[in-house]
């Protein structure tokens, strides 16, 4: 049997793509259709692996959908592939209504046609699992719990919307066919490979260059932050016990203000990396334009998943970002790669590119 990762050539994807060949025997189908935020050289690892088969391919597509999941016999799916950048979703909402919806539902078709031909033991054991995010529940004030498993969505920005919708694709195919599906909802990660869009590998890097560190509005935007291993442990912790039609919360209890974040990096840095003039990456701290409908803060209350399934996260914040931190400055062949477009160039050569 095997299971098929969609996004596995994206930041969380390729984490868990080479997490799962280091510690399981069960061969793993990678789809990805490459964009921008997708790198083959994040999988370079295992793309010789003969337990690994990686597949450039849209989401979008049934008949590739169907025609994979028929010949390598999955037995599950971990569903990543999406667009996953709020400031893209702002400057153009499209891409996300096709791929995070239309994409999701196609993907929910064709898993569900595969599913109901299965033999009913197999039928049994498949699982569809689809990977979201905290943001589909919108903003909290300063005293209000943490988000759980039933507080009602309320997304603000097209991205966060479009998640919500295929949250509910995915809880609908549940309910009417008895697909069986698991959905998580995540918090902030970090950690290696991550796009320097985001906001710790664009300091991250924007500190090294000697470039001004952008912090929207007043810095005091709450989010909750986790390290990527240790969502990934989370997600196989899903696959293996969640319960059918469920969802899970995932987090790292670790609220921080964006200021916050940014300025533990520079300490960091300041010790990892120092300027060599004797000032501290803070000084490059600059305020920009906030961003609009900003949502104020995020948190996840992980007691579900935690109780039920005995998950809890292994690196504090400060290990985490200590380990992310450490990878990006010996990795710089890999961000000088991506910041170049070389890694595009490259992914051409071997696959074609869109
Ligand atoms: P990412 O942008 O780094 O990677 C997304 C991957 O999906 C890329 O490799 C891209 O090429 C691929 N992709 C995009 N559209 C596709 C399509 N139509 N068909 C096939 N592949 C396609 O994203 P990420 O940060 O790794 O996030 C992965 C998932 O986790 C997303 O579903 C996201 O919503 C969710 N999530 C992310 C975070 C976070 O902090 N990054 C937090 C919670 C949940």
């Amino acid at each position: 049997m095997t299971i098929l990762v969609t996004g596995g050539a994206g930041f969380i994807g390729s984490n868990f793509v080479l997490d799962w060949l280091a510690e399981r025997d069960e061969p793993v189908v990678t789809l990805d259709a490459l964009t921008y935020a997708g790198n083959l050289e994040n999988l370079a690892p295992v793309l010789d692996d003969p337990r690994h088969t990686f597949v450039k391919g849209d989401i979008g597509e049934s008949a590739l959908l169907q025609q994979l999941l028929a010949s390598h016999r999955v037995r599950a799916i971990v569903h990543f592939a999406a667009e996953s950048h709020v400031d893209r979703s702002i400057l153009g909402p499209e891409a996300f209504v096709q791929t995070n919806v239309v994409g999701t539902f196609r993907l929910l078709e064709a898993a569900r046609h595969y599913w109901q031909q299965l033999p009913l033991s197999e039928q049994e054991a498949f699982r569809f699992l689809h990977v979201s995010t905290d943001e589909v529940y919108g903003t909290l004030e300063p005293d209000d719990p943490p988000f759980t498993e039933t507080t009602p969505y309320a997304p603000n920005s097209p991205y966060a919307a479009s998640k919500a919708g295929s949250d509910h694709l995915v809880r609908a195919y549940h309910h009417t066919y008895g697909l069986p599906t698991l959905t998580t909802n995540c918090s902030n990660n970090y950690g290696p490979r991550q796009f320097p869009e985001k906001l710790i590998p664009l300091c991250l890097l924007r500190a090294l260059a000697g470039e001004p560190l952008p912090i929207y509005g007043d810095g005091q935007q709450i989010r909750d932050w986790l390290y990527v291993g240790d969502h990934c442990a989370a997600v196989r912790r899903v696959l293996d016990a969640g319960t059918p039609g469920e969802t899970y919360n995932i987090g790292g209890w670790n609220e921080q203000t964006n200021l916050a974040v940014v300025t533990e990096l520079c300490t960091l840095l300041d010790r990892l990396a120092p300027r060599g003039d004797g000032r501290s990456y803070r000084d490059q701290i600059t305020f920009v334009a906030d961003r609009p409908g900003h949502d104020r803060r995020y948190a996840i209350d992980a007691r579900k998943i935690a109780c039920e399934l005995g998950w809890q996260p292994a690196e504090s914040f400060a290990t985490g970002l200590e380990k992310t931190v450490r990878w990006y400055l010996a990795h710089r062949d890999w961000v000088e790669r991506v910041q170049s477009g070389a890694y595009r160039d490259w992914v051409r050569t071997q696959y074609g590119a869109r």
